[in-house]
């Protein structure tokens, strides 16, 4: 069965803005939500295809993987998108009841899905350019491998709670001019698990989950910057009683290099040259992540001047083949302590020099003067 496309579900543009996205959710959630269209068996359904496709739309980062990618997102695996995958049961409805209706309900509650987790994971500046695997440990929590989650001691079973018959919630059926309204809310009796359980597993204390320190290998790919998310599908929370875990995302830190400067795939950096070099013009040796490369810089180069090396910058992100630039600023450095032979040959440079160093100083600062003073 081919997917319908979001936009398509909604009825709204591709340029859409969020404002636009919510009011066309809200009209279609209130006519098509499953407990005002008793009579129509395929509402539930339409329900979900909008929900779904609202959960996608209303987030920024979603809705921009979604434009890109349409259905298939290959950050998540194959599994396309998420939020709805919590397993057969669809646990949407509570929350539009509490939006329409004021509240006041509880939430319906089934088994949850794991909670996603976040891990800052700090990179060099070189690292961040080639990739990595790194090994990293993380707290999290787990199904228990006693009980395998069911939080009953191994050998006896869970009893269905009596209160909700299992359901794990509690129905109030109130008749208003909308038609038939269904509260539900969280058995109290067994918190909403529909289960009591006489003998607890002593590993988990009846919980069906565990707390543990658990090593991850993650693969950073080439390019990564600060602040790129890389999603590791499953890799999160347990989730209760046998729902899917949530995921782990690792969120970068690329820390500061000595020497390099990024921006975007750009990288920048200051190489220092003698007054002489700049002078009568050098070959100089720029260290470049790729090894040492050599600049020819020409007779009478000015300080700040900007010299390119293509392809030596960063790798682009999820490419592997093209590259940023590398951007290199010569600054010229002044001699600060001479000797006397020194001293005495700037001098006669200067000599050599004569009106017309004085005369390029002075036109500059008339310009400066001028320009302070706005005539
Ligand atoms: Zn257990
Ligand atoms: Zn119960």
């Amino acid at each position: 069965m081919s997917k319908r496309d979001y936009y398509e579900v909604l009825g709204v543009s591709k340029s859409a803005s969020p404002d636009e996205i919510k009011k066309a959710y809200r009209g279609l959630a209130r006519r098509l939500h499953p407990d005002v269209n008793k009579e129509d068996p395929q509402a539930e359904d339409k329900f979900k295809e909008v929900s779904e496709a609202y959960e996608v739309l209303s987030d920024q980062t979603k809705r921009s993987q979604y434009d890109q990618f349409g259905h298939q997102d290959p950050t998540m695996g194959g599994q396309g998108f998420g939020g709805f995958q919590g397993g057969g049961d669809f646990n949407g409805f509570g929350d539009i009841f509490d939006m329409f209706f004021g509240g006041g309900g509880g939430r319906q509650r089934g088994p949850q899905r794991g909670a996603d987790l976040e891990y800052t994971l700090a990179v060099e500046f070189k690292e961040a350019a080639f990739g990595l695997k790194k090994e990293i440990e993380i707290p999290r929590t787990e199904t228990c491998d006693v009980c395998s989650g069911t939080g009953a001691k191994p050998g006896t079973k869970a009893e269905t709670c009596a209160t909700c018959k299992g359901a794990g919630v509690q129905e109030f059926v109130t008749n208003t001019p909308l038609g038939r309204m269904v509260n539900r809310r969280t058995c109290p009796t067994c918190q909403g698990t529909g289960r009591k359980i006489t003998s607890p597993c002593t590993a988990c204390r009846g919980t069906g989950a565990v707390r543990k320190r658990r090593k991850i290998e993650v693969n950073v790919p080439p390019g990564v910057d600060t602040g790129v998310r890389l999603r590791i599908s499953g890799a999160g929370e347990a989730g209760d009683h046998g729902a899917p875990a949530g995921d782990l995302y690792i969120v970068i830190r690329v820390n500061r290099h000595e020497f390099f400067e990024r921006e975007g795939n750009d990288i920048y950096c200051e190489i220092p040259v003698t007054f002489v070099q700049a002078a009568l013009g050098d070959e100089i040796t720029v260290p470049t992540l790729y090894g040492r490369e050599t600049i020819r810089i020409p007779e009478g180069t000015q300080t700040g001047t900007m010299f390119h090396l293509r392809g030596k910058g960063m790798p682009r992100l999820g490419n592997g083949v093209s590259k940023g630039d590398q951007h290199v600023k010569v600054v010229v450095q002044t001699p600060s302590r001479l000797t006397d032979k020194q001293r005495e040959l700037f001098r006669e440079l200067s000599r050599e020099f004569g009106e017309e160093s004085h005369e390029q100083s002075r036109t500059f600062f008339e310009k400066v003067k001028s320009a302070l003073l706005g005539n």
